[in-house]
This record gives C-alpha cells, structure tokens and sequence, in this order.
C-alpha cells in the first residue's frame, strides 16, 4: 500500500485552496488534485465581498485588486437608483490571479499539488481511495471542493435537477480606464430589467465585466438575452461569452457523509439572490480543513453539516426567502424600491456582511406589503 495522506482536496479553487491551506497549517499531509494549470479562466464577476476579504489573513497583493467599490447603481424598468457608503464594500478583482494566489498559499503553507483530475471515490469506512487516470491516491479524509459542475460531488449530494440551478454568462469587455471612471467611477451597475433574470457591469481596471444570470428554468434564451443586454448598454454584441451553472444556496442539502465533505459550489453554498460564492467557498474551506484536523474521524461529518448550518445554511435560507419575492416579482421589487429609497442602502451593508440577511429581513417585512409576502412564501 503506498503513502496515505491525511487529506486529498479535489479541486484547486478559493474552497479546496483555503480548505488545503488550513489542513496543512495543522500539520496534517495534504494533497490537492486540481485538472487545470494555474492561472486558469474562471468566469466570474470579479466582486470579492468585505466579508469575504475578512476571511483572507492579510491583505490582497495589489496586482490582483482592481478597484474599491463603494455603492451600487440599481435599474429596474425607468427607475435608476444610485448609493454609496462611507466605506469600501466590495473589492473588484483579477480573478484568475486571485485562484493562483490562493492556490500558491496553500502549497506555501505545505500542501502538495498535483495537476490530475479526481474520477471518482470510494468510501471504505477507514480510508478514501480517489481514482485518476494515472492511478489511485489513498487518504483519511476527501473534501470534494471541484465546483458545481463536476460529478464528484453527487455520490454525497445526490443528483440535482438543472432547473433549480443558477446560469450565468459573462464576458470581459476591454475599455480606456478614464471611460471606465467616467461611467461607473465606483458603483457595481446591477440591472434587473433582463428578461427572467439579472445583469450586471462592473468595473474593472481596464476592462467590465458584463453578464447575466438567473434560474436556468426562468432564464429562457440566455445567449439572446445576453446579446440584446450587450447592445442595450451600448456593447458590441460579437464578445466571446462563457456560460456556467451556479447552485442555488438556501435549500438543505447533504454536504458529508462518512470521510468525505463537499465545500464550496460543490456544497451549493451561493447566494441564491446576488450571486456571491467566493466569500461562502472560503469559509466553507476553512471549516472544511479544520474540521479534518481538529474533529475525531467518526463525528466529522455530523460536525461538519451542523456547522455549514448554523454558520452559513440558514443565513443562505434567509437569502433564498428575500430572493424568491425580488426575483419572482418585479414590479412589486420596483414599487417597493421607488417608495423606500432605504432598501437598496441597507442592502449594501448586507452585501458588505456588515448586516446579516436575517436582520435585513426583519427590517424589510414591516415595510413589504402582506401580498408580497405571501406571495414569495409560495
Ligand atoms: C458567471 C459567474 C460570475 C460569478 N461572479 C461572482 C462574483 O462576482 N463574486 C462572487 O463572490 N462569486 C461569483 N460567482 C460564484 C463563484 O465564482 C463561485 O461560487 C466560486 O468560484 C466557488 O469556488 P469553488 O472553489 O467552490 O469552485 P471553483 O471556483 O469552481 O473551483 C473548482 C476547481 O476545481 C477544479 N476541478 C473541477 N473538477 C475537478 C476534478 N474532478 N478533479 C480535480 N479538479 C477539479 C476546477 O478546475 C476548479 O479549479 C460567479 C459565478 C459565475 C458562474
């Protein structure tokens, strides 16, 4: 029998990188299977969270922050609703150098990398074995953090309709920066006129992110819909576009079972309202990678899936409850947002962590009108 480590992680992204980094802090013998070389595209928006920075132990080298963001700049229909607060929110971000950054702090922090694709597990009760094409690598522990289109994770999860998956498709369109700060300066420009979904433009330096998303089910013709949401903003239609699925967070999930944990997207941890994975793929890793070093063999998975509950499920339950009543019914999200000019500031401090969903919501209901919330109960 060859070397057992303590940890295999499959996949190599902000989960499985803060997930490796935390085990291997600990002392524990970890191997990540990653199937991309570093740097690798990922689409994304690019928006780090303040309170997904906070979860970083230090600062973000300054190649990889692209700009501070302040406020957000709201469309739905005609209105058009622009806020900002005293302090930075989020941080716009080179996203594929953000993975390798982490990635790299990992195996400074005494991970191994190795550049395979996991094909799948097996479960003995005392060990994991992972299958790759070149051969078989044994460990205590699996934490599955391959993202959520990969297959690993449905031994654990089970299988997951697509209709109640996210899809988003974005593209990277170059700009002169002092256009960029004319248009938007430091305002995320969010648009929730696109057909059976959302858009977004952000900021980047020297570049926006342009995209949409929604529900797969609700979001009928995405490309269309992209391109027209291209051209309504004055883009060039003929950008390459990147499609991907995005779990919908807030609905209870199985996220381990016996020696192996999912974490990240493969956990479906993402807000189902905004969109935001990258601060729930960190916290979830670093739960993940100290649940393994600090938990006996046995209770890990009970440990585990009450502590994803209790720290980020039920905060992800409260976002999935405000989601249902903005996204399923616009016009009322208009009303309310043209008659309580709050909403949209207090939502900002949500988005920055600095208010949690929960508190949101118990300042909004007295404010959203009782058919409202019927009608986002249903
Ligand atoms: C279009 C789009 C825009 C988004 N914008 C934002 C945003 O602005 N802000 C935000 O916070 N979130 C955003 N998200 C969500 C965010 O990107 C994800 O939640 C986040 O990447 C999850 O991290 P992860 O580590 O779980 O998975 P991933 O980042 O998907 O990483 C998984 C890694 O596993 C590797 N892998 C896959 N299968 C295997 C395998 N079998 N074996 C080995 N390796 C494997 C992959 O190569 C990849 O590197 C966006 C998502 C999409 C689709």
């Amino acid at each position: 029998m060859g070397q057992i480590f303590d940890v295999i992680v499959a996949g190599g992204g902000p989960a499985g990188s803060t997930a490796a980094r935390t085990a291997a802090l600990r002392g524990l013998d970890v191997l990540i299977l990653e199937k991309s070389i570093f740097p690798r595209y990922k689409p994304c928006g690019g928006a780090l969270s303040l309170k997904a920075l906070s979860m970083l132990d230090g600062p973000l080298p300054p190649r990889i922050q692209e700009r501070k963001i302040t406020g957000a700049r709201v469309h739905c229909r005609d209105l058009v609703l622009e806020r900002h607060k005293s302090y930075e929110i989020t941080q716009l971000i080179d996203r594929s150098a953000f993975d390798q950054y982490l990635l790299e702090r990992a195996i400074l922090a005494g991970a191994r990398a190795m550049p395979e694709k996991a094909l799948g597990f097996l479960d003995s009760g005392e060990w994991v074995s992972v299958q790759t094409k070149d051969g078989v690598y044994k460990s205590r522990f699996l934490i599955v953090a391959s993202g959520c289109q990969d297959a690993l994770k449905k031994e654990i999860a089970g299988p997951e309709s697509k209709k109640s998956m996210g899809l988003c498709l974005v593209t990277e369109i170059e700009a002169e920066e002092d256009r960029i700060v004319e248009h938007l300066g430091s305002a995320l420009d969010i648009h929730f006129s696109v057909a059976g979904g959302y858009g977004w433009i952000f900021p980047h330096r020297g570049y926006y992110s342009v995209g949409i998303g929604g529900l797969s089910s609700s979001l009928r013709h995405p490309r269309q819909t992209m391109r027209r949401f291209l051209r309504d903003n004055g883009f060039s239609q003929d950008a390459r576009l990147s499609g991907h699925l995005i779990p919908q967070g807030g609905n209870r999930r199985r996220v381990a079972q016996g020696r192996v944990l999912l974490a990240g997207d493969a956990a479906g941890l993402v807000d189902p309202f905004t969109g935001e994975g990258i601060y729930y793929a960190l916290a979830s890793g670093k739960i993940a990678g100290e649940m393994v070093g600090d938990v006996q063999a046995k209770i890990v998975a009970s440990s585990y899936e009450s502590r994803i509950e209790k720290e980020l499920g039920r905060e992800l339950g409260h976002a999935l409850f405000f989601s249902k009543i903005m996204h399923r019914h616009p016009r009322l999200f208009l009303r309310i947002l043209a008659r309580e000019e709050q909403v949209l500031e207090r939502y900002l401090e949500v988005g920055a962590g600095r208010m949690s969903y929960s508190d949101f919501m118990l300042w909004l209901l007295p404010r959203l009108p009782l058919s409202l919330m019927r009608a986002g109960l249903v």
